[in-house]
This record gives C-alpha cells, sequence and structure tokens, in this order.
C-alpha cells in the first residue's frame, strides 16, 4: 500500500517511527506536510495538491496534526476522506477533540468518571461558578491551552476568584476543575489502537508540580492498567469517535477519571516506557481496515 504520515516535519520521533513501520510491513511511506497541501475543488471533484503536483494513489493517510494547526489540517484530512483515502484520524473527531469543552461534554453525556468541570460565561458573580466545583484547591485551565500551559492550582477560594477574574478580564475563557490531590502529580496515558489498549504508561510530574505533562520535565514509567482503568479509557475514546488516541487519566479515590482524549498522541514517551511497537500497530490497523474495506465508524 501507498501510506502518507501527514507530518509538518519528517524528522520527529513519531513520523519517522511511523515511516520505519510502513516500509518494515512492506509498504511505501511517504511523509506530506500538510500546511502545504492546497485544497482544490470543481465539479470534478475534490483533489490536493502537493508541490504543484495533483496527489492520486494513495491508499491511506496517518494525520499528525499539531494542536497550531487543526484548523487547516482538519480541511486536509477531510479533503482526504472526500477522496475516499482511508484516514487513521476521522476529521470530525480531530476537530472535536481539539474542543476541551465540547469533549468534556460528550465524555459526561457517555456517563465517563472525570472530574468535575464548570464553564461560565465571563461574569461578575465569579462566586457562583466556583460553588458548582466545590471549595478550593480548584484547578483552573485556559481552555486553548495545552501540554500543560495555563493549567493553573488555585489553593484557596480567594486565590481560584482573583486568578478567574483576571482571565475574564483578559476576555480569555476558561474552566474550572475540581482538584484530584491523590493522584499526586501523575497521570497515566492509555494508548489505544482500533478498540484495543496496546500501551499504557504512568507520567510523574516533576517534584512539586501537580502537572505530570514530560513537557513540564514529568518522567514515564510502564504500568499495568486496571480492568477499569482499560474499559474507561476505551470507552472515552470511542466516544470521541478516535480509532487512534491517547486518553489521559487521574487515578482518584472513586476510581479512574478522564482529563483528555488526544488524537495525535505521541509515540516517543510511550514505546520507550513500553518497548511495545506501537507504529507497526497503526499500520497494522491500516491493514485490517483495507483488508474489510470498513471506514471506521463515527458517531455523527
Ligand atoms: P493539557 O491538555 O494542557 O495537558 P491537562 O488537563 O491534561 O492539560 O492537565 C495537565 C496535567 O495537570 C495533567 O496531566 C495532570 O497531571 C494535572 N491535572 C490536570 N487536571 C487535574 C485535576 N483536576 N486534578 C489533579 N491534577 C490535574
Ligand atoms: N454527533 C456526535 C456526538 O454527539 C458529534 C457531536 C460533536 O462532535 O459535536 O457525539
Amino acid at each position: 500500500m501507498n501510506i502518507v504520515v501527514l507530518s509538518r516535519n519528517a524528522k520527529l520521533y513519531s513520523t519517522q517511527r511511523l515511516i520505519e513501520a510502513i516500509e518494515q510491513r512492506g509498504h511505501k511511506g511517504t511523509v506530506i506536510d500538510h500546511l502545504k497541501c492546497d485544497i482544490v475543488m470543481d465539479d470534478e471533484g475534490p483533489s490536493i495538491f502537493y508541490a504543484g503536483k495533483k496527489l492520486t494513489g494513495i491508499d491511506a493517510i496517518i494525520p499528525r496534526i499539531g494542536s497550531s494547526v487543526t484548523f487547516y489540517g482538519a480541511a486536509v484530512v477531510r479533503q482526504f476522506e472526500m477522496m475516499k483515502v482511508f484516514s487513521t484520524l476521522d476529521s470530525l473527531a480531530l476537530t472535536r477533540s481539539r474542543d476541551k469543552l465540547r469533549s468534556l461534554q460528550i465524555l459526561s453525556r457517555e456517563g465517563i468518571r472525570m472530574p468535575k468541570t464548570a464553564f461560565t460565561n465571563f461574569s461578575k458573580e465569579d462566586n457562583k461558578i466556583l460553588t458548582h466545583v466545590g471549595e478550593a484547591p480548584l484547578v483552573i485551565k485556559l481552555l486553548e491551552g495545552t501540554q500543560g500551559v495555563g493549567v493553573v492550582l488555585a489553593e484557596t477560594n480567594k486565590a481560584a476568584k482573583s486568578v478567574v477574574q483576571a482571565f475574564d478580564s483578559l476576555k480569555t475563557r476558561v474552566i474550572l476543575q475540581e482538584f484530584i490531590e491523590e493522584a499526586g502529580g501523575a497521570d497515566i496515558r492509555a494508548f489505544i489502537v482500533n478498540g484495543k489498549v496496546v500501551g499504557a504508561m504512568k507520567r510523574q510530574g516533576k517534584e512539586g508540580d501537580f502537572r505530570s505533562n514530560l513537557h513540564q520535565g514529568g518522567n514515564a514509567s510502564l504500568i499495568k492498567l486496571s480492568r477499569e482503568e482499560k474499559s474507561t479509557a476505551l470507552k472515552a475514546a470511542k466516544s470521541m469517535g478516535l480509532a487512534v488516541s491517547g486518553v489521559d487519566m487521574l487515578q482518584s479515590k472513586r476510581g479512574p477519571m478522564v482529563l483528555e482524549v488526544n488524537s495525535s498522541p505521541g509515540l516517543e514517551g510511550i514505546e520507550k516506557a513500553t518497548k511495545v511497537d506501537i507504529a507497526g500497530k497503526i499500520v497494522e490497523y491500516i491493514e485490517i481496515a483495507a483488508k474489510t474495506k470498513r471506514t471506521p465508524k463515527v458517531k455523527a
């Protein structure tokens, strides 16, 4: 098969590993920068031009879309879908997963456990929203934040109120969340491919940080998930319509709580922690999907 990895940088670990896995399994792999794709539409149907040439003969794409280019990236993925090219990432699931609020709304509807979360319009009555999630300590998150940037722990109600007021005055939207203290600055990431957990790791934040993001200096180790953690992660991925995803969860007294579901999860941390060939699992998923001519089922 002719498989394209949509990535802005061929040198990234995840991109390199995917190309390696594609070739190891006997296919042809090419990296295409989605930002350099032109989307063309007319009555002869949808097409994509790359470096001045019309793309043809592609069997499948593996999109690796960074969160700063979701809009254009999703448009390119959608165009491939319109051209009947199989994608490991559905364009609607991509845009859905990039919207923190919309994702939490869907997860909540599906009855998936999560830290209690509240969102309100900019308001002079900040006291009111604080009551929805209970007393401080509280976590305040920028709606547009990623990789742990813009996630703040407010230790007192007074601090929470002033942080919310500060963001409001900047017209920056935030969500408020109950703080899961017993998670101890760690979270777990379940990597899911085609309805199976193919690897899991625990990420521990650096000393004194309640955020466990590797980008914030956290470190990762192999972990065996409990049955409940597995089923929670699988349900979360499914409700988002993602065939390949990284589900982040906190271990709480009430059981696993989903924080978010990532649609372009990195391979480096998880492959190094688990020693599993995750890139190979993704390519294998394409082979299975190609055989059964099945397009991933996504809720409309
Ligand atoms: P981002 O999308 O920027 O990574 P997250 O919502 O995943 O933001 O938060 C970053 C990290 O902060 C998480 O991985 C987790 O370790 C910690 N964290 C986030 N929310 C909570 C919470 N409600 N209670 C305890 N820790 C949290
Ligand atoms: N119909 C889908 C759902 O309710 C998509 C909604 C959305 O992504 O906004 O799960």
